[in-house]
């Protein structure tokens, strides 16, 4: 495909999880010149709307204000029950996906095939086993953006922060290619979707730079010497991550324990939670600063993301486990 122009599009939806790379995705589009009136934020709520299972309580508040701070709508969007309810299905459909749209909250699916996980995600990239990114975010999108007639006959670009250098399954994606929602070429409900990857070459150093250069602060986890969102407990964190939650929600992390053992299957193949917490250690700062990790496990209020006192969080360039 040739470039992308994302000013050409009607609609520009940044599929953002309040991480650095997507944040920085968003920047992109912004630089390029984009009517800011036609750019969407959407956020996908792992945890659907019910307690945190597995996502900080602070991502949400953070893309909001985020948005609010840009002067960019904010559209939610997740699946009933969210990832507990989906890692719980025992012979039973998936749930259905909730979004919020300009003319209020809309629902889909729900009447699927029955089936039965009660396992968590695996370590993969094979998307059939390591389900939560398929079944929480990329299916959830599709739905949102099948359902409404809003695109139809419209051009509509999707934005997503992936970077090649994060994995060689990232570096295999393409940096513009029509979207799994496209249905250009169509006869009925015909829809032209591409999917943009703007900061695909970008290194991370770069996209630091590119949320400094607009003063906008990290979500708060990076402070705490995490090196990725979304998830807090996610599944590719490695041990001085678990070791840090285990010290910081010792609940949480007790629960997610506990399903491992219920499940006779832990989340990294050949060893548990808490033998891997075991060989890490805790970030410094979550130690230091009690303050910080309150907020982090809080979901409240965030007013603004711009920060005249701009710094290298602590989770920069930390390699703790990330996508394969
Ligand atoms: S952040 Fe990790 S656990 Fe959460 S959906 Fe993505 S891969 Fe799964």
């Amino acid at each position: 495909m040739t470039a992308c122009d994302p000013r050409t599009y009607d609609h520009v939806l940044v599929m953002c999880s309040g991480g650095k790379d997507s944040v920085a995705a968003l920047l992109e589009v912004l630089e390029r010149g984009v009517d800011p009136e036609r750019i969407e934020l959407w956020h996908h709520g792992v945890d659907g709307r019910g307690e945190p299972f597995m996502d900080w309580p602070s991502t949400r508040p953070y893309v909001d204000a985020l948005g609010a701070s840009l002067g960019l709508p904010v559209y939610h969007s997740w699946r009933d029950g969210g990832f507990l309810a989906e890692m719980l299905r025992d012979n039973a459909p998936t749930a259905p996906v909730r979004y919020e749209t300009p003319y209020g909250e809309r629902g889909a699916g729900g009447r699927g095939a029955k089936g039965t996980r009660l396992r968590f995600p695996q370590v993969s990239a094979d998307l059939r086993v390591r389900w939560c990114s398929a079944a929480l975010k990329i299916d959830v999108a599709d739905r949102a953006i099948c359902g409404q007639d809003r695109f139809l006959d419209r051009r509509t670009l999707v934005v997503t922060g992936e970077r090649a250098e994060e994995s060689p399954g990232r570096a295999r994606y393409a940096a513009f290619e029509p979207h799994r929602t496209d249905t250009r070429a169509g006869t009925r409900r015909r829809r032209h979707v591409d999917h943009w990857r703007p900061v695909h070459a970008m290194t991370e150093a770069e996209t630091w730079r590119a949320l400094q250069r607009r003063r906008i602060t990290p979500a708060i986890p990076y402070r705490l010497g995490f090196g990725r969102l979304s998830c807090m407990t996610c599944i590719f964190g490695g041990a001085d991550e678990f070791a840090t939650i285990r010290h910081i929600a010792p609940d949480w992390f007790g629960r997610l324990a506990a399903y491992e053992s219920r499940f006779g299957c832990t989340i990294k193949r050949g060893i548990g939670l808490h033998a891997l917490a075991d060989r890490g250690s805790v970030f410094p700062t979550a130690l230091a600063r009690p303050d910080l990790v309150a907020v982090a496990l809080s979901d409240q209020m965030i007013t603004s993301v711009i920060t005249e006192h701009w710094e290298m969080p602590d989770g920069a360039f930390r390699r703790g486990g990330g996508p394969v």
